[in-house]
């Protein structure tokens, strides 16, 4: 299967820039991508953008002739307040937004990275099967890369271990030349997981009476390699 070619734009200054070094670094084998990036113009809805707008102004940037799709990522709010958005109606035009996203994630310590590659897998599936309208979305929460999140917290679900529901999974199943694509995905999204730092935190906090006696043994164990270190080269009497 050849690699979706992905233009990435940031739109006008990225808080989260490390993010997209790590991007360039991430290593699919379903897609590719190059990061570009372009000035914002004026707001239009609050202090961020309609969708409107911002269809236009990554239509005109996306070289269609060169990239399969074109991923705009922005910092402000969109219309709606929603975190992202399919912007045309040939499924190569999408727009990501950060806005809330990075505090409520930050707040239950996970990878930002997590929620920036998998809303691109939610958009790259969606192209690659040429999924029309709402067709995988659904209300319900469920940890799936297609849950709706109406409430921008529950993008915490498919942030820490994203999958793909049963539903989705049969619904996708209709489609044809899924199958070689559905293995590929199954296993890049498998590979999503909370930092390490994030999942001894987590382990602590859901686990804190063992956690407390693994600090009690530490404890001892560094006193005793302490001791015995200043026996044997301070303590000559
Ligand atoms: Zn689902």
């Amino acid at each position: 299967m050849d690699k979706i070619k992905i233009k990435i734009i940031k739109l006008g200054k990225q808080s989260h820039e490390y993010l997209f070094k790590r991007l360039e670094k991430y290593n699919s084998k379903i897609f590719k991508c190059e990061i570009y990036k372009m000035n914002r113009p004026k707001c239009d809805y609050e202090w961020g953008y309609k969708f409107e707008t911002l269809e236009k102004l990554l239509s005109e940037k996306s070289e269609k002739n060169k990239f399969d799709m074109c991923i705009g990522f922005v910092d402000t709010v969109i219309e709606k307040n929603y975190f992202g958005k399919r912007l045309d109606k040939d499924n190569n035009i999408y727009v990501i937004s950060f806005y809330e996203i990075d505090c409520i994630l930050k707040d239950k310590h996970i990878d930002l990275f997590n929620y920036m590659i998998t809303t691109m897998y939610r958009y790259i599936t969606r192209y690659k099967l040429q999924i029309t309208g709402n067709d995988l979305v659904h209300d319900e929460t469920r940890g799936c890369i297609f849950d709706m999140c109406g409430d921008k917290r529950d993008v915490v679900y498919f942030c820490q271990k994203p999958i793909i529901c049963d539903e989705c999974r049969n619904k996708i199943n209709n489609h044809v030349h899924s199958e070689k694509y559905m293995i590929m995905l199954d296993r890049e999204l498998a590979s999503i997981k909370p930092i390490l730092f994030d999942r001894i935190i987590n382990f602590i906090k859901s686990h804190s009476k063992i956690s407390l006696v693994i600090g009690i043994i530490s404890t001892i164990i560094l006193d005793l390699i302490s001791s015995k270190i200043y026996d044997v080269f301070f303590n000559h009497k």
